[in-house]
């Protein structure tokens, strides 16, 4: 990165075969529609993830490379209420082979939040299945803050605190906040602590 931008790549669409060099790996998980695809866009500063219309259509784990040593992992989201069960189910395992497969190059995991919703049961199941994988760090990003008035600010970070310790940052992909902070957490990745 260098005080530069930072080289972003789309590598492919994975539903097993997870590329298995040693890049370390930053993933991205959250409910479908909670503003995923928004925040990697904000992040990279150019439009590589693509920003549905249609809530819950990407149905594979996207890869990213960053800069030299790092891959970006977009996860498809969570909880689309139109999904069957037989798709819930695909959704499960995809998700548990690349937990178990590139667990060891897993080097954060940003779990996002509505930050005007706050938590609901399928994030705290998240963060139940996050928590199992103990090792694993994670820090919960709050999308659409511009969205979300003073008194819901302050009730939706209570209620993520009463969930877990992990870090909490608020994000807007419409004002670029949150930016800074996240590449941050990236920055240390790449160069170390
Ligand atoms: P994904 O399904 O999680 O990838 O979510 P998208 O990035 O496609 O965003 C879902 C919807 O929320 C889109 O209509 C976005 O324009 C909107 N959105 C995403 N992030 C923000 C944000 O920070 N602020 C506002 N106001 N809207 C957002």
């Amino acid at each position: 990165m260098h005080g530069g931008k930072s080289e972003v790549k789309f590598l492919g669409s994975f539903k097993d075969n997870f590329p298995k060099d040693q890049k370390k790996h930053v993933v991205f998980v959250g409910r479908s529609n909670v503003g995923k695809s928004s925040l990697i866009n904000m992040l990279v500063g150019k439009k590589v993830a693509y920003v549905s219309k249609e809530p819950g259509r990407t149905r594979t784990i996207n890869f990213f490379s960053f800069g030299k040593n790092l891959y970006l992992v977009d996860v498809p989201g969570y909880g689309y209420a139109k999904v069957s069960g037989e798709e819930r189910e695909r959704w499960k395992e995809m998700i548990e082979k690349y937990f178990s497969e590139c667990k060891d190059r897993i080097a954060l995991i940003l779990l996002l939040i509505d930050g005007r919703v706050g938590p609901v049961a399928l994030d705290e199941q998240m963060i139940l299945f996050l928590e199992m994988y103990q090792n694993l760090p994670y820090v919960v990003v709050l999308t659409k803050w511009d969205k979300a008035n003073q008194k819901q600010q302050a009730e939706v970070i209570k209620k993520v605190r009463s969930l877990t310790n992990a870090p909490i940052i608020p994000t807007s992909a419409k004002e670029g906040k949150g930016k800074e902070e996240i590449l941050k957490y990236f920055r240390g990745i790449e160069y170390g602590p």
